[in-house]
């Protein structure tokens, strides 16, 4: 593996600095909080420049209102915006959906929802897991059952991101019972101001609402919502939507991470000799955490599927997350464990890490799963 940029790469690194130089919106602190759709004007004012340069979905092809980037300038750009901790303006449906839709949809679907997708009028989430049904996702309960031109759906989706703010939601539902289990599931698409849709709240352990139940009672979707073929849902809900995988943001984010509560600790002179070693031991993590990311990223460039590669990836960036929270904690003794945003060291930042990170290691595959992943596919160890 070569680390270093080729001269195309290095002129494209330059292209995306300059523009970031120029343009970057300021980050709200020093690890960057996120700005929030619909709160912060700023968001609008970065995402209109990001939009005249093709860089809100940069992955998508240029018919579709992409940069059509491949994955190498794709990697490089996201290492960058990480590098500048600027806000991603896409989400689910630049990263999900939007590529979904350009492989499985109708030229009216495409036209539905692709533009306003980029134009940032609409937000999406995803619904797949259920109450009994996560890591054996295919085991999924809620029914659809075609009436007429419609579909009615009966059933509860759990741990929804974003379903309180979203317009839309891609989902997967049982179409056909007695078939296998994966080959009786249909993909949707349902706008959630649909009659018989409610979303509770569910607030995380750090007290924070990003998830949210979804129940639907007798809610109508129209035929033409149904995406792809009715009972291949499956195999279109699995279709590697990424095209980046490597984990590269989130290895860039625990760096600096890092780097702020050493700045926080210097200031005040210093730590003990066990105290200096943690944080090395995090640090050295941390660089590791990126080559994992390196290594992913090589194999698609090189026309390769990371398979258990973006496993370890994704395990190892999840997991170090909370080695970190847990070294900081320590680092900040007694006083740590305070939360109040004004009184608090860092703001509350590391008792407040140390509460989310946990989020990281479940969300898109467990460490068990992951682990699971490594172990069959990975060292060729028979299935338990
Ligand atoms: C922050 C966050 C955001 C999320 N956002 C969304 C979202 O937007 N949309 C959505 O659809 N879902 C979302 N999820 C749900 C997520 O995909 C599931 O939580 C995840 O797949 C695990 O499923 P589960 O919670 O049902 O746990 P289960 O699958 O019931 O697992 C329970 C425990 O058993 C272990 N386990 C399960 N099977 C095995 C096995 N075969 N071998 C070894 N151990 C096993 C698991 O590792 C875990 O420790 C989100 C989750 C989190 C934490």
């Amino acid at each position: 593996m070569d680390f270093r940029d080729t001269p195309q790469e290095a002129a494209w690194r330059d292209e995306i600095r300059t523009f970031l130089e120029r343009e970057k919106p300021e980050p709200i602190d020093d690890v960057g909080a996120p700005m929030q759709r619909g709160k912060d004007p700023r968001l609008d004012a970065w995402r209109k420049k990001l939009a005249e340069k093709g860089w809100i979905a940069p992955a998508w092809p240029k018919e579709y209102g992409g940069a059509g980037l491949g994955v190498m300038e794709q990697f490089i750009m996201n290492e960058e915006f990480a590098e500048s901790r600027v806000p991603n303006v896409g989400g689910m449906g630049t990263s999900m959906i939007g590529p979904t839709i350009i492989i499985h949809g109708s030229e009216e679907q495409k036209k539905e929802h692709l533009g306003a997708i980029l134009r940032g009028e609409v937000q999406w989430c995803q619904g797949y897991s259920e109450p009994g049904s996560g890591s054996d996702l295919a085991s999924l309960q809620t029914r659809a059952v075609k009436d007429g031109d419609d579909w009615v759906i009966n059933g509860q989706k759990i741990w929804t991101s974003g379903a309180h703010t979203a317009d839309w939601m891609f989902m997967l539902a049982r179409t056909e019972p007695d078939a296998p289990k994966h080959r009786g599931i249909t993909y949707f698409l349902i706008d959630m101001k649909s009659p018989g849709i409610t979303v509770q709240p569910l607030v995380n352990m750090g007290n924070m609402h990003n998830f949210n139940e979804v129940f639907f009672e007798d809610v109508r979707v129209p035929n033409e919502n149904v995406l792809g073929e009715v009972n291949r849902g499956w195999y279109i809900g699995t279709t590697t939507l990424d095209f980046e995988r490597s984990s590269i943001g989130n290895a860039v984010g625990q760096r600096q991470l890092l780097e702020y509560y050493m700045r926080y600790v210097k200031e005040r002179g210093g730590l003990d000799a066990a105290g200096r070693s943690a944080f090395a031991d995090r640090w050295i993590e941390a660089s590791a955490a990126r080559m994992l990311s390196y290594r992913v990223v090589t194999l698609q460039a090189n026309g390769m599927v990371p398979n258990y590669e973006a496993s370890i990836a994704k395990l190892f960036n999840s997991e170090l997350g909370q080695r970190i929270a847990r070294t900081a904690m320590g680092m900040l003794g007694l006083s740590g464990q305070l939360t109040d945003d004004k009184t608090a060291p860092l703001k509350g930042r590391a008792p407040a890490s140390y509460l989310q990170t946990v989020a990281s290691t479940i969300a898109g595959g467990t460490s068990e799963i992951q682990r699971n992943i490594i172990a069959t596919r990975g060292l060729g160890l028979p299935r338990g």
